[in-house]
């Protein structure tokens, strides 16, 4: 197949150099000559410039820019691509992107592997990235069955587990183990800087090991996946962060009385409960 890529970045690039290893012809586009070069020279494209008129005749085509350019990026492909090639996109959030894009192009599949690493552009691209990880496609009842059958068969065979859901379900599913946890992680490495010890923050920082590293790891990362997290899902990820607000005040109360019962049965349930997320 004559697959296109728009924003050649983590994902793009790695989508890409997938997709090349399947046998597919992938045609790159992104922002800067300098990635398009990076891109082909990695094996990530066979082809990349940054005029979208490349994509014309491709069957499907990826939009993997940051969500702040998904929308535009539709509209400025409409006037190259033929009323038959399937528009489909990365991006964190489903809501906003869906309601915009579906008006645009019927054939839009909205889409979003659940994988990435603490670290952003072509450089960071990786084979394999998405092998063994969910993939969410969030089709409408107005989303034609062909286009999504489409992308599921470009995707299938990148050994992803497909599941399918309502855009505004998929919001706040994410904002639960995918946003919120990247402002909880950030607000960690805050608070952390604002010991008011400097030898303590020394020390803090010299000690730091793999529960810091784990609980660090999506605060620690791309500043603007996060900051395009809060803006386009912004009622689901407040909604999350005052529930874990609240949670969080219980967690004080509960040391402050010493109510070492109770800590014990939470981190017990917390124990227990982790696995139904991850394994
Ligand atoms: P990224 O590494 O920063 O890659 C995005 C790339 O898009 C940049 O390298 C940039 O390339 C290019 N770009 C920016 N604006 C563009 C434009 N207007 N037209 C064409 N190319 C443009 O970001 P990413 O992590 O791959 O994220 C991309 C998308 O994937 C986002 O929508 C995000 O929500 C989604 N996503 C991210 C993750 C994750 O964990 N990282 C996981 C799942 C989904 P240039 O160098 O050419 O400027």
């Amino acid at each position: 197949m004559k697959i296109g890529i728009v924003g050649l970045g983590l994902i793009g690039g790695s989508l890409g150099l997938d997709l090349r290893s399947l046998g597919h012809r992938v045609l790159g586009v992104s922002r800067q000559e300098r990635t398009c070069d990076i891109a082909v020279a990695r094996g990530a494209a066979d082809e990349a410039v940054t005029d979208l008129a490349l994509l014309a005749d491709t069957d499907a085509i990826f939009i993997c820019t940051p969500l702040a350019y998904v929308q535009t990026t539709v509209a400025q492909l409409i006037p190259h691509i033929s009323l038959t090639t399937i528009v489909t996109d990365v991006g964190s959030v489903k809501a906003a992107i869906v309601r915009d894009i579906t008006p645009l192009w019927r054939n839009f599949v909205g889409g979003h592997p659940m994988a990435g690493t603490a670290e952003s552009g072509i450089e960071a691209a990786q084979h394999g990235l998405f092998a063994g990880n969910p993939y969410v496609l969030t089709p409408t009842e107005a989303t034609p069955l062909d286009a999504i059958a489409l992308v599921e068969s470009i995707i299938r065979p990148l050994q992803v587990r497909l599941y399918h859901c309502q855009p505004d379900e998929h919001d706040r599913a994410v904002a639960w183990i995918s946003h919120l946890p990247v402002m909880v992680s950030a607000s960690l490495i805050t608070a952390c800087l604002s010991d008011a010890d400097p030898a303590s923050l020394k020390l803090a920082q010299l000690l730091a090991s793999s529960g810091f590293r784990d609980t660090s790891r999506v605060g620690g990362g791309n500043p603007e996946l996060g900051l395009m997290m809060a803006r386009y899902n912004r009622e689901e990820v407040l909604r999350s962060l005052r529930v874990y607000r609240e949670t969080l005040d219980r967690m004080i109360h509960t040391i402050d009385q010493q109510d070492w019962t109770t800590l014990e049965e939470t981190l017990q349930q917390t124990q227990a409960a982790r696995t139904r997320f991850v394994d």
